[in-house]
């Protein structure tokens, strides 16, 4: 069943579970509890946008598929742009379907430093992670559908001889069309758009869409529904009763709000906010490169990921974007307009120490994320690292696009990225990989969600999203979202609720 809630009237209906948010982990949620031949519903504040509908302009797609049009903004020494989508299947709509599983390394002190070795078990995540990777398609970027963009870093990774790979990713017959930003136009990537909120719907799950949660009511500690409105004329009001639980997976940023607004209670509530900053060089090279054929985000250099807390990925992004991020202004910005067909956007993935937080206020959503110098440091290695990659792929010139350096870097001059400044507002960069903020914890006095996935003291309200990681993840974290997702979400289904 399908509710539009842009042309809907007022709702009140009763489901066994219900979910806030359609997104990776919402999704992946619904389609085990769907396969339980129990009632759900999945409440999803943005709208349902056909594929066919999507755009290949970055500014209407921004408008009907992102969260604040795209421009939602942490704040701290520097604005960073926080980039969400807002629509049914949530950011895997607009993501670049990057698949990696959760490193030994990165769950370890999950299970030593915060007890959470029992609640989360790696062998069941790898359990789940093989079930999705089936499902979803999931392999190896093949050479046929690299484009050069991401050919490059596969000659840099034989001439330096680091570690790097092409990505994994969850796509069915990609075509190679670097679109993935704006929805993919083709439902090759699997996201859960196409996959998994279908799948839930054809066992009778109701999709609930331009439905935004703003309330969870109570009886005693037990949530007994959620309310909210519909985006249709006058605001009509909506009901989902939950019999047996409701589950929030509204993501890193939202679900806090959610919770507060219900009446959640904790110190730990939008505290400890993590997250991945991203930010991007170009190369320039002597032949064309064509950034706008191939797999959006195909190859990607691991080789500093556990010691030096960064990654490096190829990223194609749409030309309006590359266009507002070229150096100079009038002839110079012609000119290196001029150059874009031979350019390559290679990109710093950061796994930042910084921890930040994120409140409701009577503006809307307050993000606040500070890099630490700590962060700083390691960004601008990382940035000295990808134009070490550029020029080991032949490239002739880095542009950096940061604060204090020139426009143009040459082969040897490399370490320059290493004096950038010390300051976050130098840099061009963006979060999208968002964490913590309700994070699960043995005793309730050190975080918001317990071992079982509950909030604690209350029986039934469930997060089921990233906010509950204790941790960011270092890699790219759809994947583990997805399979805490169906971890929690099985345990859910055989709880007495
Ligand atoms: C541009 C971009 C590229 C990315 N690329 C990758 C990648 O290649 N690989 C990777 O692993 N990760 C990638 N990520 C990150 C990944 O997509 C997210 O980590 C993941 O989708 C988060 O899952 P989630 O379910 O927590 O949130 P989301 O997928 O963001 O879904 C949350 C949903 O909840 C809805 N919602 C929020 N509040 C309410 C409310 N009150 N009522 C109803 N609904 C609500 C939102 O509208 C949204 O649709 C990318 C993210 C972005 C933005
Ligand atoms: S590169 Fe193009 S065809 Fe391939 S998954 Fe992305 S949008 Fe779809």
């Amino acid at each position: 069943m399908r509710v539009d809630g842009s042309k809907a009237s007022a709702f009140d209906e009763a489901f066994d579970y219900v979910i806030v948010g359609s997104g990776a982990a919402g999704a992946t949620a619904a389609r085990v509890l769907a396969d339980t031949g129990r009632s759900v519903a999945v409440l999803e504040e943005g709208p349902a946008v056909d594929p066919k509908e999507f755009s290949t302009e970055v500014f209407p797609s921004f408008q009907r598929m992102f969260r604040g049009q795209g421009g939602q903004v942490a704040r701290g020494r520097a604005f960073i742009p926080v980039v969400q989508g807002r629509c049914l299947g949530g950011s895997t709509v607009i993501n670049s379907a990057i698949v990696w599983r959760l490193p030994d390394d990165v769950w370890e002190p999950w299970k030593t430093e915060y007890g959470l070795g029992d609640a989360l078990p790696l062998s069941e995540l790898h359990k789940h992670w093989d079930l999705i990777e089936k499902e979803l398609s999931i392999a190896e970027t093949p050479p046929q559908v690299w484009g050069e963009f991401n050919r490059l870093m596969d000659v840099a990774k034989t001439n330096l001889r680091v570690s790097a790979a092409p990505i994994r990713r969850n796509v069915r017959d990609c075509r190679a069309s670097a679109r993935c930003l704006t929805g993919c136009p083709t439902s090759a990537k699997q996201s859960m758009l196409v996959t998994y909120l279908p799948y839930a719907e054809k066992k009778g799950a109701a999709l609930l869409t331009c439905a935004k949660a703003e309330e969870i009511r109570w009886d005693g500690d037990r949530a007994t529904a959620v309310s909210g409105t519909f985006e249709a004329p006058g605001r009509p009001r909506f009901t989902a009763r939950a019999r047996k639980a409701v589950l929030v997976a509204a993501s890193a940023i939202q679900t806090p709000g959610l919770l507060a607004r219900s009446g959640v209670d904790s110190p730990h509530l939008g505290e400890h906010f993590q997250a991945h900053p991203g930010c991007a060089l170009m190369g320039i090279f002597p032949n064309k490169v064509g950034m706008w054929r191939g797999a959006t985000q195909g190859y990607d250099a691991d080789h500093h990921r556990r010691l030096g807390r960064f990654k490096i990925e190829t990223i194609a992004l749409p030309p309006e974007i590359v266009f507002a991020r070229l150096p100079g202004a009038g002839k110079r910005w012609m000119r290196a307009m001029l150059e874009t067909p031979y350019a390559a956007i290679w990109a710093v993935q950061m796994r930042a120490w910084a921890q930040g937080s994120v409140r409701e206020r009577f503006f809307g959503t307050d993000i606040k994320f500070d890099l630490t110098p700590r962060d700083l440091v390691q960004m601008r290695r990382g940035l000295r690292f990808t134009a070490e990659l550029f020029f080991a792929a032949g490239a002739k010139e880095v542009w950096p696009g940061i604060h204090g350096l020139p426009e143009r870097i040459k082969p040897g001059e490399e370490w320059l990225l290493e004096t950038a400044p010390a300051d976050s507002r130098a840099y061009s960069m963006i979060l999208s990989h968002l964490f913590g903020t309700a994070r699960m914890s043995v005793r309730a006095a050190d975080g918001v969600v317990g071992t079982d996935f509950a909030v604690h003291a209350t029986r039934n309200l469930f997060v089921v999203d990233s906010s509950l990681f204790p941790t960011n993840t270092s890699v790219n974290p759809q994947h583990t979202i997805m399979g805490v997702a169906m971890h929690a979400a099985n345990r859910i289904s055989e709880a007495k609720l």
